[in-house]
């Protein structure tokens, strides 16, 4: 497709699923930067991995091939947690991941994907775009040369599969629950037992009983491992991911190369590509909701008692990170100051029509 009749074609339906098979007619003499994107995902994995080869592309055709970007999928080039520091370093220009990996270099990355019992998707955008929220985590990520940008949300996440049924506190003793970063500490100083394991790892060890449960993302990623067939209790709501953003990471020094109107283009496809993700998450949770209904499972909201228990103890660990230090203080007190002032909003707005609907 020529880049004109894409672009008219954005015009009428901004749906980027499509982009993925476009190959610019356009030839490579017209490129001045070849960059790299390596990724936490496996490659094209639903969601996550296609839209950071979404990203790549539509910066690729919105820049006119001036950029043109090769995507790696997790273990290509580096394992999926070695993409900070590859992109710090600058071995690749772009990186597609998940801040709360990143808390071994500051615990306030992981406000900026997603904080139990936080923000969520939509109150995520508006901290990090008109609440200050960017210009923190470009603060934060300054001092590692890099530029972050949120560039996808899942939306949303279910609470997980578990192989009982929990009816109360007791149930959560001694729980082996694969569930990483804030909500496994915050799990773990309930009584349960956090496990971090690799996504592709997760099935295996539900089904065998190394775990007794997991949460991954939602209906739509959860049913492409099959989790429903490992474990009967799907539990909601996500109580640890209300909202998580995804990020693309970009080596400071390389966008500083680029002219302005590149640089431009980057950022925008970025803000497309958080849009995008969202809206496809949020389209194939549905379907895959429906799906997995039709399944022998039962899927339950967790008791009142657990929620507000482990509300309790995520305020507290929150506050307890945010001493680590001076960055995250700050980013903790805007994080919380925004959280404090939209909740009122989001209650007479969503909530109650949702209520209601
Ligand atoms: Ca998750």
């Amino acid at each position: 497709m020529k880049r004109r009749s894409f672009i008219k074609s954005l015009g009428s339906s901004f749906a980027l699923a499509s982009i993925l098979n476009i190959k610019s007619s356009h030839a490579e003499e017209k490129t001045q930067f070849k960059w790299k994107m390596v990724t936490s995902w496996p490659k094209n994995f639903p969601g996550l991995g296609v839209g950071a080869e979404n990203l790549a592309n539509l910066i690729n055709i919105l820049s006119n091939n001036r950029i043109k970007i090769k995507v790696f999928g997790s273990n290509e080039l580096i394992p999926p947690l070695e993409v900070f520091d590859f992109v710090s370093k600058g071995g690749a220009e772009l990186g597609h991941s998940g801040a709360y990996y990143w808390k071994g270099k500051s615990p306030g990355c992981q406000f900026f994907s997603s904080v139990p019992f936080g923000l969520n998707a939509q109150e995520m955008n508006a901290w990090l775009y008109y609440g200050g929220g960017l210009k923190l985590w470009e603060k934060l990520y300054g001092a590692f040369n890099l530029i972050p940008r949120p560039a996808g949300n899942t939306g949303a996440q279910m609470g997980g599969w578990f192989n009982k049924e929990i009816k109360s506190l007791s149930d959560l003793q001694g729980l082996k629950m694969r569930i990483p970063g804030l909500g496994g500490e915050v799990l773990s100083r309930a009584g349960g037992v956090p496990v971090t394991l690799a996504g592709s790892e997760i099935f295996t060890a539900l089904q065998t009983g190394t775990i007794d449960a997991t949460e991954w993302v939602g209906p739509y990623n959860d049913r492409a491992f099959g989790l429903y067939k490992a474990a009967k209790y799907y539990y909601f709501p996500g109580w640890h991911e209300p909202g998580p953003t995804i990020e693309c990471l970009i080596n400071k020094t390389a966008y500083n190369t680029l002219p302005q109107d590149l640089q431009f283009i980057v950022d925008t496809a970025c803000k497309a590509i958080n849009i995008d993700m969202l809206s496809d998450y949020t389209a194939k949770n549905n379907l895959a909701l429906q799906y997995l209904k039709s399944k022998n499972i039962v899927i339950k909201e967790f008791p009142r008692e657990i929620m507000n228990k482990l509300r309790y103890i995520s305020k507290q660990v929150m506050k307890e990170i945010s001493t680590h230090d001076s960055i995250t203080k700050e980013i903790y007190v805007s994080y919380n100051n925004f959280q404090k002032n939209v909740s009122p909003w989001t209650e007479i707005s969503d909530k109650s029509f949702l209520n209601i609907r």
